[in-house]
């Protein structure tokens, strides 16, 4: 069984002091609360500038928090003003990096290309990417569901190499921060779709092991909603992440 996974996605908040802060009380929310840490995995995503202070925080106080970085360079090293390589977010122990965010495709122009070469960089450095795809309100109307979202995975696993971890995030444009999540029906439909493309492009098994979050106006409220269907394996969390208590209800949301 795939063990969900529950990732704060912070995008351009909290500085490192702040995600210290952040952290270690989410830590000690969740010990509290007798979370069983086997069965459910929680990841955080703050900005660049906090990496090091969240590893230096997770590995000195042995924290069951994981933690990646929001996007990475396609490139490894050299005259890339700006960029932060794979490799130095490997360096600093991080387990996952969100790749193509609807924010980085739409104020950052990142196409399609860019992030299959993004993803083959994640897998070069032994972080584990999250693909985020997902449609807008106008491709909804004139694609139908899952059109989309399964064209841009397609191309995003050509960068894929047989046998690395990926997670996949299903976020429709129209949900994120809108307040007007997917119902859960929405998101298995078009999380099944995407699993069937996981299949064609890297078999059955890779398919069968890759987990598929849904993103978009997550909170506690509906968080249990999206992880009883069979082909949703988690949540990327964007605004009830950066809320202490809200999102310790989301990664409890069995209790
Ligand atoms: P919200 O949870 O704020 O809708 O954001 C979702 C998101 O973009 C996570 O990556």
């Amino acid at each position: 069984a795939r063990t969900p996974l529950i990732a704060g996605n912070w995008k351009m908040n909290l500085d490192h002091l702040q995600s210290i802060a952040f952290v270690q009380k989410l830590a000690w929310s969740l010990r509290d609360a007798n979370l069983d840490f086997g069965s459910v995995e929680v990841a955080v995503f703050p900005p660049f500038t906090d990496l090091r202070s969240v590893q230096t925080l997770v590995s000195a106080d042995d924290l069951p928090i994981a933690f990646g970085a929001q996007d990475l360079s396609a490139h490894d090293s050299g005259a890339y003003t700006g960029e932060i390589s794979g490799a130095f977010l490997a360096a600093l122990d991080a387990r996952y990096v969100i790749i193509g965010h609807s924010e980085r495709r739409q104020y950052h122009g990142e196409t399609d290309e860019l992030i299959a070469a993004k993803v083959a960089a994640a897998h070069r450095h032994g972080l584990v990417p999250i693909i985020c795809v997902g449609e807008t309100a106008e491709d909804l109307e004139t694609h139908g569901p899952s059109a989309v979202p399964v064209a841009q995975l397609r191309i995003a696993l050509e960068g894929v190499v047989a046998g690395s971890e990926i997670v996949v995030a299903y976020e429709p444009v129209w949900a994120i921060g809108s307040g007007q999540a997917a119902t859960s029906a929405q998101a298995q439909q078009v999380c099944e779709a995407l699993r069937a493309v996981v299949a064609e492009v890297l078999g059955d098994e890779a398919a069968a092991a890759t987990r598929i979050l849904y993103g978009g106006s997550v909170k506690a409220a509906n968080i249990a909603g999206f992880l009883k269907e069979p082909d949703v394996d988690g949540a990327l969390v964007g605004g009830a992440s950066l809320q202490l208590e809200e999102f310790a209800s989301i990664v409890r949301f069995k209790s």
